[in-house]
């Protein structure tokens, strides 16, 4: 069976085709820039050499039909016809209180999609154009919606009521719903089986540290807490995003810079986090870079983007009474050793010995970065939402 994983977003649509038998990758690509003349389509077919395309495309249903001619195309196909193509599986930001799994798109699900695009005014209205595109470009293919909301669903009330009047709750769904699920699930799972022991045993902290960053507290494969909100601005310090901070600071900055509500949305959604206070750049490694050469902004920037993340940690083994493993994932979790290493530096209170050379080495692979005396394992696994993805996809149909 082949699946083909989408991701759209408001101008872009990211794709990735799995052979689910073999378990293999067949092709992926992006097509950018839609709704202009000159929209670029990024393909990597396995095997073959990749390719990248520019032209007009106006709206989703042409990138969806651009993404499936060239997977059949001669030069840079990897199938022989679209009828190879068994179903479709689609990551969707916001799932609200209504999806606590992941559902066959019908037409009761995307009436509750549409109903959600208050929670998820950026993401949501995209995911549907995607939905549509595929619906339109390939008619009675199953499809399934995947989302980021949805392992989180299993937080207790006194984890995710925010100390504020329950009318907000009641009336409006105000709440804590947290994001990137779908990443702390597979390495929640990854985690368990590269530690030998059964994830219902198992306390872990998972820490997706990337353009978007939050930890989640795992106990026994369930989520009981996590540091994004309502939104994804909650929580830890981010490339642009400022995470936590005191909600009085908004109407006093308003009033004070004169801002409206989305000028106050956008500074702190888009010019926060370590943008902001490195005054350089969103970009760990551009971070990380100047810190090295010396430049006190970005070690600022690194120092407080470490401190809040570390925070979490002791947050979370409290909120757990104990951690048996603390797992690093994403752009910045699973590349940056320096990171690494500064938070297991402070964390020695928790009996964790990180090993140096572990750290170093292996990029890109699943590993432990701390000794084997270690009482608390630290591990590095890359995440990968797409295989998620399509292995959810590929059980709602075979249920089906
Ligand atoms: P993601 O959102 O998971 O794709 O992560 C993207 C982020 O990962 C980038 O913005 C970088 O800040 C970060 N990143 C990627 N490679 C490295 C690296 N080698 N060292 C530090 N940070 C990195």
């Amino acid at each position: 069976m082949n699946i083909l994983v989408i991701n759209a977003g408001s101008s872009s649509v990211k794709y990735q085709l799995f052979n689910m038998k073999q378990e293999t990758v067949l092709a992926k690509g992006r097509v950018e820039r839609i709704g202009m003349e000159t929209a670029i389509l990024v393909h990597e077919p396995a095997g073959k050499s990749d390719v990248s395309e520019v032209s007009e495309i106006l709206e989703h249903t042409s990138a969806i039909r651009r993404v499936l001619d060239i997977l059949v195309s001669k030069d840079h196909g990897v199938l022989d016809s679209i009828d190879q193509i068994d179903a479709v599986g689609h990551r969707v930001v916001h799932g609200g209180e209504s999806f606590k799994n992941s559902v066959l798109v019908d037409e009761d699900v995307k009436k509750e999609i549409r109903r959600l695009f208050d929670l998820a005014p950026l993401h949501n209205p995209a995911h549907m154009l995607g939905i549509t595109a595929v619906e339109v470009n390939m008619p009675g293919v199953p499809q399934a919606v995947v989302f980021d909301t949805a392992f989180h669903q299993t937080m207790p009330s006194h984890a995710y009521l925010y100390p504020v009047p329950m009318a907000l709750y009641r009336k409006h769904k105000v709440r804590r719903y947290g994001f990137h699920g779908t990443s702390h699930k597979y390495v929640s799972e990854r985690a368990a089986k590269f530690l030998g022991r059964p994830l219902e045993q198992l306390k872990l902290i998972t820490c997706h540290i990337g353009n978007g960053c939050s930890c989640a507290a795992v106990l026994g494969g369930v989520s009981v807490d996590t540091s994004m909100g309502l939104t994804p601005l909650e929580g830890l310090m981010m490339g642009t995003r400022s995470g936590d901070l005191d909600p009085a600071i908004v109407p006093y900055a308003m009033a004070k810079e004169d801002l409206t509500l989305s000028e106050i949305s956008s500074m702190l959604n888009k010019h926060s986090g370590l943008q902001a206070i490195s005054g350089l750049s969103s970009d760990m490694r551009e971070i990380v870079e100047a810190m090295e050469a010396g430049d006190k902004n970005a070690a600022l920037a690194f120092d407080m983007y470490e401190y809040r993340i570390r925070k979490y940690i002791g947050a979370y083994a409290a909120a757990m009474n104990g951690v048996d493993a603390i797992v690093f994932t994403a752009g910045v979790g699973e590349n940056s050793e320096v990171l690494r290493k500064k938070v297991c530096q402070q964390l020695t209170y928790l009996g964790i010995e990180l090993d140096e050379e572990r750290n170093r080495s292996g990029r890109g692979t699943e590993k432990a970065i701390t000794t084997e005396a270690s009482s608390v394992q630290v591990l590095v696994i890359p995440t990968n939402e797409e295989w998620m993805i399509a292995m959810d996809t590929y059980s709602l149909v075979q249920a089906d």
